[in-house]
């Protein structure tokens, strides 16, 4: 490796205003509460400025963080060289703060922009990106549940970079099945607990940035009822707090050992033993017992959201190095002279399949960005309609509920199949250290498997998301569509795209019915054998429709661009936009409808064969 490390991330900033400004105008929220201190001005500045930093200082880091990964020295974990400076630079300039309130003197800015920004810094290196993300969620919980003597102790040194946080649920025999937590809290007479028991897979649970590191433990106190009831959430700071806020004495909360990994390596992934000598205080997060799995649920949504930024990050920044390597790479003669060995070797972007790929990757980025866009587009409403429209703000937020499975599960899971194709097509050179997209593949498995499984997520949309309210916000979602589809469907050049999403529409709305039907007739094994699909169909649903709504803003545009070389670069976005939605609805979208057919068949195999006809093994 160089002594410089060189910068590898790239981002097509032209997509983001697009989003922005565009397709799901921020402006008429910028300029009035609580977005008064923003306008357009602003927030294309904050886009163009903090893509900046993260190409200048983050980017350069991330090979960095993935090959020295972390350490454990003296019972502390030393992060990879430049780490601790990327941190105070972070800060300093203020790129973690956008989303802070400026109770906490934040910025306060619209959810949408810093969506973008978080894309920015976690594409750029994923692995760091993870310790002020944990932290920021974290503070968040406090902020939300916590005393004011806590918010005031806790919150702004955690959302300023000054500590650290994370948040401890997972233990050896409890992952997916969190309410099997063991760990304990036994009541110390002073509002005071003390914490015993090991907690394992600990994103950031320890790093040399700063001088404190407030876990957030899920444990149960003596006599607490067992499962996820008696849960109660814990403060437990790695140095303990004095009243006046300043540092005293080390808590009982050592690193046990840290994972070796197979991406995400600049992250700590922490074994944490706490209460090892009896001496871990802790106090809960407010003042109620086992009520920690619905504070941890607040926090689970945010991160649930950051983890379907990551998916898009990553497999963003797969798809825009492999389309560099394939304008570049030369290899074979253009199709049209197959039969003529002298003809000249042409760049592989040239080639069918190749193309095939790169829009591939292009329609999985996209959609699952836009998705995520959406999302954010209603959270910013609820926030602007508070108070002002109180049942628009309801009907936003269910739309926030709803999607949140989708943009985890959808998100991530595109990301492993875009950066495959990523390596594929690179050829050879994909799967070597020279190109960065073999560490965007290791970096994104986990995105599927942390914060939930992707199970996990389909069964909280079947089970919980689909049902909410009475069914009324998934109704919500598919008269959106529905009304979409009607405007459209008679639209010059993408009605018979338009047409096509009525198809699925259909399809998704048929199979809401099916899933409610087995829910009824007590046919509960089927639930969870078609819930992944039912959140894939379902997110391919809504991808196609934010795609087709894209190409239809991009298609009036393109109308209007001036001729000649004035709009070329305008020009180009905009065909890209309406390509990728053609794509996405002949190539991805008949999956929503293959799928409906295959789970009326209700078929049980998968329940049906006995464990010992897997193998015999
Ligand atoms: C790099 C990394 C970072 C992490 N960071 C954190 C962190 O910061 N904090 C934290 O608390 N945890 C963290 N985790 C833990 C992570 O959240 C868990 O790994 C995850 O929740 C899955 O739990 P598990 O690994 O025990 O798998 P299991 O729960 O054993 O699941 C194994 C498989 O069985 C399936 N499964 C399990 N239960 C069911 C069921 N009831 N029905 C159907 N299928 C089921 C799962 O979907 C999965 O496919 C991290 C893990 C890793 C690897």
């Amino acid at each position: 490796m160089s002594s410089t490390p060189q910068n590898r991330y790239k981002a097509d900033l032209r997509e983001f205003k697009f989003l922005l400004f565009e397709q799901f105008p921020l402006q008429p929220m910028l300029g009035t509460a609580p977005y008064e201190a923003w306008g357009q001005d602003e927030c294309s500045m904050v886009v163009e400025e903090s893509y900046k930093f993260c190409c200048d200082v983050l980017g350069p880091l991330n090979a960095v963080g993935d090959r020295e990964g972390c350490r454990v020295e003296g019972g502390r974990v030393k992060t990879p060289t430049g780490f601790p400076d990327a941190w105070k630079r972070l800060y300093e300039a203020g790129w973690k703060t956008l989303a802070t309130s400026p109770e906490y003197d934040g910025q306060g800015a619209p959810h949408m922009l810093t969506l973008a920004v978080e894309e920015f810094l976690c594409g750029a290196n994923p692995a760091f990106n993870m310790y002020g993300g944990l932290a920021h969620g974290a503070a968040e919980v406090i902020s939300h549940f916590g005393t004011a003597r806590q918010k005031s102790l806790y919150c702004r040194n955690m959302l300023h970079g000054v500590w650290g946080g994370t948040m401890c649920l997972t233990e050896p025999q409890a992952g997916s099945d969190v309410g099997s937590a063991r760990t304990s809290a036994k009541r110390l007479g002073d509002g005071k607990y003390a914490i015993s028991g090991t907690k394992i897979f600990i994103s950031g649970g320890d790093q040399d940035f700063t001088d404190n590191v407030v876990h957030l433990v899920l444990a149960r106190v003596e006599g607490a009822p067992p499962g996820t009831k008696g849960l109660s959430l814990f403060i437990v700071p790695a140095v303990r707090v004095n009243e006046d806020g300043s540092l005293g004495e080390r808590n009982d909360v050592n690193v046990g050992s840290i994972e070796h990994k197979m991406g995400i390596n600049g992250n700590a992934t922490c074994v944490l033993n706490f209460g090892e000598e009896g001496k871990c205080v802790a106090e809960l997060v407010g003042e109620a017992e086992n009520v920690g799995i619905q504070q941890m649920f607040m926090l689970m949504n945010s991160a649930r959201i950051g983890v379907g930024i990551q998916g898009v990050s990553v497999a963003s920044a797969a798809y825009l190095s492999a389309l560099e390597y394939a304008k570049d790479r030369k290899q074979g003669a253009s199709i049209t002279n197959w039969k003529d060995p002298t003809a000249p070797r042409v760049p592989i972007i040239e080639h069918a399949d190749v193309r095939r790929m790169l829009l591939e990757m292009k329609a999985r980025v996209e959609g699952p960005r836009a998705l995520i866009m959406k999302l954010a587009y209603h959270s910013d409403n609820v926030r602007s309609l508070k108070g002002k429209d109180d049942a628009s703000a309801a009907y936003h937020q269910g739309q926030v509920d709803l999607l949140v499975p989708l943009v985890k599960a959808y998100s991530t899971d595109q990301a492993w199949k875009v950066c495959e194709l990523a390596i594929q097509t690179y050829g050879g050179a994909g799967y070597t250290r020279d190109y960065p997209v073999e560490q965007c593949a290791r970096d994104a498995k986990i995105f599927s498997i942390y914060e939930g499984t992707n199970h996990i997520q389909a069964m909280d949309l079947v089970g919980r998301k689909l049902p909410q309210n009475g069914g009324a916000n998934m109704q919500a979602f598919l008269g959106d569509v529905a009304r979409f589809i009607s405007e459209n469907e008679r639209h010059e050049k993408l009605g018979p795209l338009v047409k096509e999403l009525a198809g699925a529409h259909e399809a998704v709305a048929g199979m809401a019915m099916r899933m409610l039907s087995w829910f009824q007739s007590g046919r509960m094994q089927m639930v969870p054998l078609a819930a992944n699909r039912v959140l894939e169909m379902m997110s391919e649903l809504c991808c196609a429709w934010l795609l087709l709504d894209a190409a239809r803003i991009a298609d009036a545009a393109l109308a209007k661009l001036p001729a000649g070389e004035g709009g070329a670069a305008d020009r180009a976005f905009y065909l890209g936009k309406i390509h990728v939605a053609t794509y996405f609805v002949k190539n991805i979208l008949p999956n929503a409808k293959h799928t409906a057919e295959v789970l009326a068949k209700e078929d049980t195999s998968a329940i049906d064969i006995p464990v010992e006809a897997f193998a015999a093994t």
